[in-house]
């Protein structure tokens, strides 16, 4: 079960990543040029065929097109493509490597900020001759510095609200993932406790961190009932108590069991 939530976790991450992937292409190409990267469509950059819905898919839009336009068929270049799928692996490795925490989100959100910096230094230097003096008659000199502002706004309200609808989805997860931890840490201290021979009785507490998580075990071993060592049917109760604390909420896991032998 915990295998196919964190597998739709990453796949998420990896569609967030393309859409990133695709906005960076938009943001990149349009900044330079002084264009509105909101209220402007994003169009075809031969024909400046307006894109609809269904073109503007990353990744599969590409793929069932054959990377062509769909209005005049001039080939779109594979760096479009690329930078989606690249973008998507970069996000499900910054997820594997960060986990889903606030330390993802600004791993993120730097990560954009540089992309959308550079990127737009770079495509600044491709553009065309003509594309430089049409902006010089337009009177506008270099990058804005307000169209990046937009940009970096747009951003952090796209990271934000991702981080937002799934953070309760994920921490439902990471629950679930600690109560294993502790069900695992209860079985194998229940096991020691089984494996100790039949007189000795004890109880003992230690802890245990794992993920962060400080797990507190406390193993009691006690005589079942005094009747039952007076008959020297011996049984003993064993009783393994697994406190945690999970977002200020405390939690607990009880195994018991009971072991004896008759004389
Ligand atoms: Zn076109």
């Amino acid at each position: 079960m915990l295998i196919f939530l964190n597998l739709f976790i990453i796949f998420c991450m990896f569609v967030i990543g393309t859409l990133f992937g695709s906005f960076f292409s938009l943001a990149t190409y349009r900044i330079p040029r002084h264009q509105d990267i909101i209220a402007t469509r994003s169009y075809c950059t031969s024909c400046k065929h307006k894109l609809a819905f269904f073109d503007l898919i990353p990744v599969l839009s590409y793929l069932i097109r054959g990377g062509k336009c769909k209005y005049c068929g001039e080939k779109i270049s594979i760096r479009y493509f690329l930078l989606e799928v690249c973008n998507g692996i970069v996000f499900v490795m910054f997820y594997l490597i960060f986990g889903y925490n606030l330390k993802l989100l600004s791993v993120c959100l730097v990560y954009a900020i540089l992309f959308v910096i550079i990127g737009a230094q770079v495509m600044k230097s491709k553009m065309t001759d003509e594309e430089k003096n049409e902006i010089k008659k337009n009177n506008k000199k270099g990058v804005f510095i307000s169209e990046l502002i937009v940009a970096l706004i747009i951003f952090t309200i796209f990271m934000a609200s991702a981080f937002i609808l799934t953070r309760n989805y994920n921490r439902n997860i990471n629950k679930m993932i600690a109560r294993s931890n502790a069900i695992s840490l209860a079985v194998y201290n229940m096991e020691i406790a089984l494996a100790t021979d039949y007189d000795s009785l004890f109880s003992k507490t230690t802890t245990d961190n794992i993920d962060n998580i400080d797990y507190s075990v406390t193993t009691s071993v006690t005589k079942y009932s005094d009747e039952d060592f007076e008959k020297e049917d011996l049984v003993k109760k064993i009783d393994v108590q697994v406190d945690y604390m999970f977002n200020g909420e405390n939690l607990s896991f009880d195994l018991k069991s009971l072991k004896g032998k008759v004389l």
